[in-house]
């Protein structure tokens, strides 16, 4: 017996004739006109947004870790994510743990390996070089080649100590021994974020790239600093990574000012900031940037064709017959919505997006 489910009457924010989506055993078979494909059950979508499933690029999915630890499927299907990467909450010691809770989980995970083998179990993870195991870290790297996907530095004063860049060094030779590109959180320094900047190479991604600390990443007129513009034109991928401390409206503004647009919109989640802002969800952060100004189709394309492509996984970007199925559904809704950045400051948004249902690999979750 095949498993059918049908999503009825929903719209991509690209075209406005609604359509049925058809998911057969895990899979998308058809694509029919509104309210004609044949199948008892389904979810009527009347009204709803549908695109691939959102990404969320930056996430901390182990719930046992404080304060960066939280609930696969909390931050990943219950707020209409399908797929979250975790962003080095376990370096070489543990991924194996979150490899193995993945696979009791919903939502679909990938995940960044802590270049420190102790991961998050502590927050001043590269303060000692000794923890930076590059055998260790090679070995996980290739035993788990589809769920590791790049690697975590973070390199701003709290975490290295005074260590500088020197961890941000021996990720780059990790990233040439694996393959795999880097993921650096940015923060206060030192290292001033110039140093750390000029290491990155194209695919590498940084987080944070709109917090407003006094190491951020443009100067006090609002302009890019050139180690900035320089990382862009080489194919540095900019990530927001809201998190607790680092997304400021003012640097969002000076961004917008100057074209450098997201790459990807994601959230830095965890149970702290989850419960009590100022992130709460992807979906609010990602009306944060529809409150800037950005178009609706922009802020949807940074959580599914753009994150997609920087996964190298473009069919977790599409909604292509034969793919397996991960979608969200979503409205779009009028009315305030009262948003504060990670310096306090609040901005009252006209509408907002609101997660309704997420199908990863063709199981539907209503949110
Ligand atoms: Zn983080």
């Amino acid at each position: 017996m095949k498993q059918r489910f049908v999503l009825r009457n929903v719209r991509t924010v690209h075209e406005e004739e609604p359509f049925d989506i058809v998911i057969e055993n895990g899979f998308i078979t058809e694509l029919a006109a509104a309210n004609t494909a044949a199948g008892e059950d389904g979810f009527d979508g009347t009204g709803l947004y549908v695109s691939s499933g959102w990404i969320d690029m930056h996430v901390h999915a182990v719930a046992k870790l404080e304060p960066y630890g939280d609930a696969i499927d909390e931050i990943g299907v219950k707020q209409g994510v399908a797929t979250i990467v975790d962003a080095g909450s376990c370096g070489a010691d543990d991924i194996g743990d979150l490899a193995a809770e993945v696979a009791r989980s919903k939502t679909n995970v990938f995940a960044f390996l802590n270049i420190s083998r102790i991961g998050l179990q502590r927050i001043d993870e590269l303060s000692r070089l000794e923890w930076i195991d590059q055998g260790k870290a090679v070995k996980a790297a290739r035993s788990y080649p589809d769920f590791i996907v790049g690697l975590k530095a973070r390199i701003s004063q709290s975490v290295v100590k005074d260590n500088g860049v020197e961890p941000l060094r021996r990720a780059r030779e990790l990233s040439g021994r694996t393959s795999l590109p880097i993921m650096v959180h940015i923060g206060s320094g030192p290292p001033p974020v110039n140093e750390v900047l000029d290491l990155l190479q194209e695919g590498d991604i940084v987080t944070h790239y709109l917090n407003g600390k006094k190491n951020n990443l443009f100067d006090p007129d609002g302009k890019p600093i050139p180690s900035l513009v320089k990382a862009i034109e080489r194919g540095v991928h900019m990530d927001v990574g809201h998190g607790t401390a680092s997304f400021s409206f003012q640097v969002a503004e000076f961004a917008k000012d100057h074209g450098i647009e997201p790459g990807t919109i994601s959230s830095d989640i965890y149970r702290g900031n989850r419960i009590n802002g100022p992130v709460y969800s992807l979906a609010s952060v990602m009306t944060k940037f529809l409150y800037l100004g950005y178009s609706l189709q922009e802020v949807i394309s940074a959580v599914t064709v753009k994150a997609a492509a920087w996964l190298k996984r473009p069919e977790l970007g599409r909604i292509h017959v034969g793919d397996a199925a991960h979608l969200t559904l979503f409205a779009v809704r009028q009315g305030p919505q009262s948003l504060t950045d990670s310096e306090g400051e609040t901005r009252i948004a006209d509408r907002y997006i609101e997660p309704k249902g997420v199908v990863v690999n063709g199981s539907f979750t209503a949110c």
